[in-house]
């Protein structure tokens, strides 16, 4: 009785072990067929569907911005391209997990303006796996296999804004009101002014009184940072280089409550609508201009060119600590009153009216 019932049992076990390893079998197969079809639905997609653009912006806050997004989209749209926008609102660890959350959502292409260009790095490696190719929009994403960046030449805007105050005062005390050290353009920035101010240091023309970034590019930190500079000097600061408008702003601002501002040279960078019309009501010295339309129509060919596959014609390589990064850099503008009108206005970047608001109209340019 004994063995009748061992052989049944051990028949019973053969019986299970080969009805598990044949199910196994069929469930394998069955997964092989649903990932060659999900493979296969991306193929599909990616040829014939509509194409997915991932653009994940540092901070959609600042105006400069709200520029590229509206043109980038439009272009992309025109392209038969979709973007799905993030921003991070000037937050690293947001920008982070947006991009991740665009990769999970599958886009066909990845577009960064990194916040802090370090700690989005890598980001580039988990796009790559997903098939993802990555374009850094106007700020380098740094020690990466970055595959692509649109740019302009950030160093020259350095140079223009340096050029222009040392223009106006060749000798005297200076003052660096540097951008954000997170971003990778404002060290750039600070190169190209360093480029044409140092000769004049190094002659005993120029001193330099001090030198702070402000973080985020904050006009609220330039401000406190321009403050404290005056007082510190008893307001002994013949001219100021700040690296773009957001930060000019705040500076003017401090200034102005010291009866400074027209007298003090201050740069900027941008163009943006407010600064256009300290520079035309004499406040401001300049700004430069980098028609943006030009960098976000690229942006958006390129974004589309590498969901399709196709290779994309470059100006330059910029290194990023890791490799040489196929660039395309365009050309900035130094704008002032003078040219304001041939620039910004005629490339219809601001209205007429809206730069001149607070200038009486029989000075209006005709
Ligand atoms: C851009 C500037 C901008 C700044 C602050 C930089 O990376 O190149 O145009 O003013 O960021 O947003």
């Amino acid at each position: 009785m004994q063995k009748i019932i061992l052989k049944l049992t051990s028949i019973f076990l053969l019986f299970t072990f080969i009805l598990i390893t044949f199910s196994g079998c069929i469930k394998t197969a069955n997964n092989q067929q649903s990932n060659n079809e999900s493979q296969a639905d991306k193929v599909a997609t990616k040829t014939t569907g509509k194409i997915k653009i991932g653009l994940s912006i540092d901070d959609l806050r600042l105006e400069r911005w709200q520029h590229d997004r509206d043109i980038f989209v439009q272009r992309a749209k025109q392209l038969g391209a979709d973007v799905l926008v993030q921003s991070a609102n000037g937050d690293s660890q947001t920008q982070y997990s947006q991009s991740q959350n665009l990769i999970a959502q599958g886009v066909d292409v990845l577009v960064i303006i990194p916040h802090d260009g370090q700690a989005i790095a890598p980001i580039v490696d988990q796009a790559h796996k997903a098939g993802i190719k990555v374009l850094a929009y106007d700020r380098l994403i740094n020690n990466a296999d970055v595959d692509y960046y649109v740019s302009f030449d950030n160093v020259r805007v350095g140079e223009l804004q340096a050029q222009a105050i040392t223009k106006l005062k060749p000798k005297g005390r200076y003052f660096l009101l540097e951008g954000s050290p997170t971003d990778n353009n404002a060290k750039l920035f600070e190169k190209g002014q360093k480029k044409v101010l140092q000769p004049l240091i190094d002659k005993g023309d120029i001193k330099i009184v001090g030198e702070q970034w402000a973080k985020d590019w904050s006009t609220q930190e330039a401000y406190n940072i321009m403050q404290n500079a005056l007082t510190a000097n008893n307001n002994k600061i013949d001219a100021v280089v700040a690296a773009n408008d957001s930060t000019a702003l705040g500076a003017v601002r401090a200034l102005e409550e010291q009866g400074l501002a027209g007298k003090v040279p201050i740069s900027g960078q941008d163009a943006d609508l407010a600064n256009c019309q300290l520079i035309v009501e004499g406040k401001q010295t300049m700004t430069v201009y980098k028609p943006i339309a030009q960098e976000a129509t690229k942006g958006a060919e390129i974004a589309v060119a590498l969901a399709k596959g196709e290779k994309v014609a470059t100006n330059g390589k910029v290194n990023n600590g890791k490799i040489d990064v196929p660039s395309i850099l365009l050309t900035p503008i130094a704008v002032d009153k003078g040219n304001m009108y041939d620039t910004i206005i005629k490339d219809g970047f601001h209205k007429l009216e809206d730069v001149y608001r607070n200038v009486p109209k029989d000075q209006w340019p005709k």
